[in-house]
């Protein structure tokens, strides 16, 4: 797990950005072709195995048609092949979840089903199950009890389940980046500044960058083009600093006015809510605009198609809208960011309960802003999650089963929606009184130990579980 640490160059002279433009283009075209060619089924394996692929490549005197030298291409092999394994990931993940909630599966169906998308802890996928998914090929083990014509209907079902949630395949759009690996790059100091020297498309060629701040440069780095202000982000991974395990169990309940309140009723990063706001605002804001602009242009573009022109050009370009996007983003970015670093320091938990960020959704103003927003919002905040989690050796056992967690008592088990009302909770049994999210947070806790409900106990059962366990609970 690494972190990336971004630097900016200073505005660079014509003939740099030139020379940079020219690389980043090549590199996109190259990852682009890859991305297609291994995208194909026959070579799913290959993303368990990425440097055979480099290797048979390289045996096969491959050179790159879009000119680049034989070390980046590898890296744009490399790259290409990560975005293709990290679609994948998720595209099993969602499976795997949709598989558990089915309800007309067989448990020997689910079995073979689970058994077909596993991931071992440790050590890579088996992508040749995965394979057998599209090639109808009859792959099974040891543990599985399911019949040949039970295999083949799962294998279809999944096969369904896969192609929808993959979509559409990975493409590089824009030429936006490349990378460079260490012997491609050459780092030096004069008295006031840094700098790096980086290859290009010519051998022997390279452009010296001027950094605007120093920071130590190691391994692989990206070369990001800031095409509006004609500068380069160089962003660097570096290990973290690991922290030793806590001792503390703990449990989270995400929400929209902070990043989350924990179960002592600690509530993070206030500042939040605003930002979340502001940024939701902006994205509708900015919808309605463009569709006004965009009709007045249709509108001009027979009446005064130099008008028109000009509006493309001023009005309707994209650069200004990007830089106010990235910087409302980042803000979020932040305040989730600071969220987690204040939470593991101030708790140390060896543990920590967290729901499945799934049915996430904002209090957003129309359903197709919250599907934007809460899909971004969910991809930061597990990325964020699982990068804290590994500098402050958080165990992670996987999301709990939020189901009524903000509407049962934790002292008497009762179950009402009335007991939430707004930012408090009452319970209507026992009188239990608290902050509704801490509620929540102490709730999603304790499941972890709940051996009953787990993360994909569907929600009705949960319900009847709850009941039973008060009624048990109250006839003592
Ligand atoms: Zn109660």
């Amino acid at each position: 797990m690494q972190r990336t640490v971004r630097q900016k160059s200073l505005p660079l002279n014509d003939r740099k950005w030139a020379r940079l433009v020219e690389t980043a283009e090549a590199y996109a075209r190259q990852k682009d072709a890859f991305l297609v060619e291994y995208a194909h089924i026959k070579y799913l394996h290959y993303l368990g195995d990425k440097r055979t692929l480099r290797d048979e490549l390289v045996s096969a005197s491959f050179a790159s048609p879009f000119g680049l030298q034989a070390r980046m291409w590898k890296l744009a092999l490399e790259d290409a092949l990560f975005t293709l394994e990290r679609q994948w990931e998720a595209a099993i993940e969602t499976a795997r979840g949709l598989v558990a909630r089915h309800e007309e599966l067989t448990d020997e169906e689910k079995h073979y089903a689970f058994w077909l998308l596993y991931r071992p802890r440790k050590g890579g996928r088996d992508w040749k199950r995965i394979q057998s998914i599209f090639t109808g090929e009859d792959v099974t083990g040891e543990q599985v009890k399911l019949d040949g014509a039970g295999r083949r209907r799962v294998r279809n079902y999944l096969r369904r389940v896969l192609r929808r949630v993959l979509g559409r395949r990975p493409r590089v759009k824009k030429a936006r980046s490349f990378v460079v690996d260490q012997q491609m790059y050459r780092v030096f100091f004069t008295e006031k500044r840094q700098y790096i020297a980086v290859s290009t498309l010519t051998p022997g060629e390279r452009v010296v960058i001027p950094l605007a701040g120093a920071h130590a440069v190691e391994g692989n780095l990206r070369v990001v083009l800031l095409p509006d202000e004609r500068a380069v982000e160089v962003h660097i991974s570096c290990e973290p600093v690991v922290f030793p395990a806590g001792s503390e169990e703990a449990g989270i309940d995400l929400g929209v006015t902070e990043v989350f309140t924990d179960d002592t009723g600690r509530k993070y990063r206030a500042e939040y809510g605003e930002a979340l706001q502001e940024m939701s605002d902006y994205i509708l804001d900015k919808g309605r605009k463009r569709q006004k602009l965009w009709a007045l242009y249709r509108r001009n573009l027979e009446r005064d198609p130099a008008r028109a022109r000009r509006m493309r050009r001023h009005n309707l370009g994209l650069a200004k809208q990007r830089k106010r996007h990235r910087r409302l983003r980042r803000r979020c970015e932040n305040e989730i960011n600071r969220a987690f670093n204040e939470f593991l320091k101030a708790r140390r938990p060896r543990v920590v309960a967290y729901e499945d960020l799934s049915h996430l959704q904002g209090k957003a103003k129309s359903k197709e802003l919250a599907r934007k927003i809460s899909g971004w919002r969910r991809h930061i905040i597990k990325e964020r999650r699982e990068y804290k989690w590994f500098v402050f050796s958080v165990e992670d056992p996987g999301p709990v089963n939020a189901a009524y967690s903000s509407q049962t008592c934790p002292v008497c088990g009762w179950v009402d929606p009335q007991n939430r009302k707004g930012d408090i909770f009452e319970c209507r049994e026992c009188g239990f009184t608290a902050d509704a999210d801490q509620v929540a947070a102490m709730n999603l806790k304790a499941r972890l130990h709940d051996e009953e409900i787990t993360r994909y106990t569907p929600r009705s059962k949960v319900k009847e579980i709850l009941l039973r366990r008060y009624s048990e609970n109250s006839a003592v």
